[in-house]
């Protein structure tokens, strides 16, 4: 049987009747001649009060913040409540006393997620947890939509994707091996047969700086599609983004306003198309918001702070020089720039998506890994693809964690992963 939630039970069609619901408490006052408790579940909060002299006036008394009971009683309307009802309680089962509860309002950062296990039950991290668990939802279903099959790569890899600063080496044996960067490689492998194909899975990049947006183990969403171009992929990428926007609306707004999130930009991500600037462009507009950078300059965490700031809506950023992104991106003009895209999400946040064309042509591809200083070796398998029948195809890889982090306006990534893995904590 599936328990009765609070904010199914808040309402004019209850009121009067009599009612029974678990929770913990998440806060607690004691009178004399009474006790209010505000009681706490997934789905939101309710006031509790026994009188002096009602039977469970005793054990309503006993209980403190953070406790776990079963609740009973009529539901009455008033209007002194918070949310306008409140339940005068004649029974109450106590599952566990808590003991004094560690975490109160203004601990730092630090403390609390030292704590992450016990601050996990505060309101705001619930709701933020909503939110994640509708974008992950929204993904897979834009997919199945889409026609994609879902496939899976291996986590263990002999080979880097994106660049071996930030490889994660294990003992694998009495051999080296690597945690998976990404499954590019292996998608642009299955995507010969399947054509359309998608993963949601941890990725781990060793990541030594430390920025706001970097954790060494993410949720990538990726996706490979087979005769795709640059611009059809880009506009996926868009279709995805909105598909999530638009669900979250529809499935969290008390959610997003437990976290006051202005959902202004929100709503325009999904009513207007997404503004498209090639590389150049990019950079110019840094510079006119106050950066000096010149063309060639890769843009970070910092840069893109500066470059989305004002910006209202997401922006591809298109067609880098060839330098600054890994081998596998296919070149157009003379090898100048590269067929790429990063979806910089507005308000700061920056990239969330890092997508393309991939090289088809087998010389090509042999050129770019020589150039790129890559051993040849652990690439055959790769090199192989474009032997047998190679056809245009592109693919992305959105942080998961990322959209949430934009989504929800958090300031810090760390915020929107139920237990964070960063350069200085894998515990608890
Ligand atoms: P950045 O420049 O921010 O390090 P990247 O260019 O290395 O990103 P990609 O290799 O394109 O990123 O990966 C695809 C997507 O995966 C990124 O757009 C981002 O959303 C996400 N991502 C990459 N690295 C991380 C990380 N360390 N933590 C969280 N998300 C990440
Ligand atoms: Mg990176």
């Amino acid at each position: 049987m599936m328990d009765t939630w609070i904010k199914d039970v808040k309402n004019r069609e209850h009121a009067g009747k009599h009612i029974a619901l678990k929770g913990f408490v998440n806060s607690i006052r004691k009178g004399k001649n009474n006790v209010f408790l505000i009681l706490r579940d997934p789905s939101g909060t309710l006031q509790c009060v026994s009188h002096a002299g009602d039977p469970v006036f005793a054990d309503m008394n006993r209980l403190t913040r953070e406790s776990s009971v079963l609740v009973e009683g009529i539901l009455n309307e008033d209007e002194r409540a918070e949310g306008g009802y409140e339940v005068k309680v004649s029974g109450l089962k106590i599952y566990g006393i808590a003991e004094p509860f560690p975490i109160k309002k203004g601990h730092k950062k630090v403390f609390l997620f030292d704590n992450r296990h016990i601050w996990f039950r505060s309101r705001k991290v619930t709701a933020i947890m909503k939110v994640r668990s509708t974008v992950f939802e929204s993904i897979h279903d834009f997919f199945k939509h889409n026609d994609f099959y879902e496939i899976q790569s291996p986590s263990f890899v002999s080979g880097s994707v994106e660049g071996g600063s930030t490889l994660f080496q294990i003992e694998y044996f009495d051999k080296k091996a690597y945690l998976s960067q990404s499954w590019q490689l292996y998608a642009e492998a299955m995507v010969d047969s399947l054509w359309r194909i998608y993963t949601v899975a941890p990725s781990f990049r060793a990541e030594k700086s430390k920025t706001w947006r970097h954790l060494t183990e993410f949720w990538h969403a990726e996706a490979e599609v087979a005769f795709m171009d640059l611009d059809g992929i880009i506009k996926l990428e868009e279709e995805l983004i909105k598909h999530v926007v638009r669900n979250v609306l529809e499935k969290n707004e008390d959610d997003l306003k437990l976290l006051n999130r202005d959902t202004y930009v929100l709503k325009n991500t999904l009513e207007k198309p997404f503004l498209r600037m090639d590389y150049e462009s990019v950079i110019d507009m840094a510079n006119q918001n106050g950066l000096k950078l010149e063309y060639g300059a890769d843009l970070g965490s910092d840069e893109e702070r500066v470059i989305t700031q004002k910006l209202d809506l997401p922006v591809f950023a298109m067609r880098y020089p060839i330098e600054l992104k890994p081998f596998y991106h296919k070149p157009e003009d003379d090898f100048k720039h590269v067929l790429c895209n990063d979806l910089l999400a507005p308000e700061g946040y920056g990239e969330i998506i890092g997508g393309g064309q991939r090289i088809d042509d087998k010389d090509t591809l042999i050129r770019r890994i020589k150039e790129c200083g890559l051993d040849r070796s652990a690439y055959e398998w790769y090199i192989d693809l474009r032997k047998y029948g190679s056809i245009p195809h592109s693919g992305f890889g959105l942080g998961v964690d990322r959209l949430v982090m934009w989504i929800c306006k958090l300031p810090h990534i760390m915020y929107a992963v139920p237990f964070p893995r960063t350069l200085r904590r894998i515990n608890p």
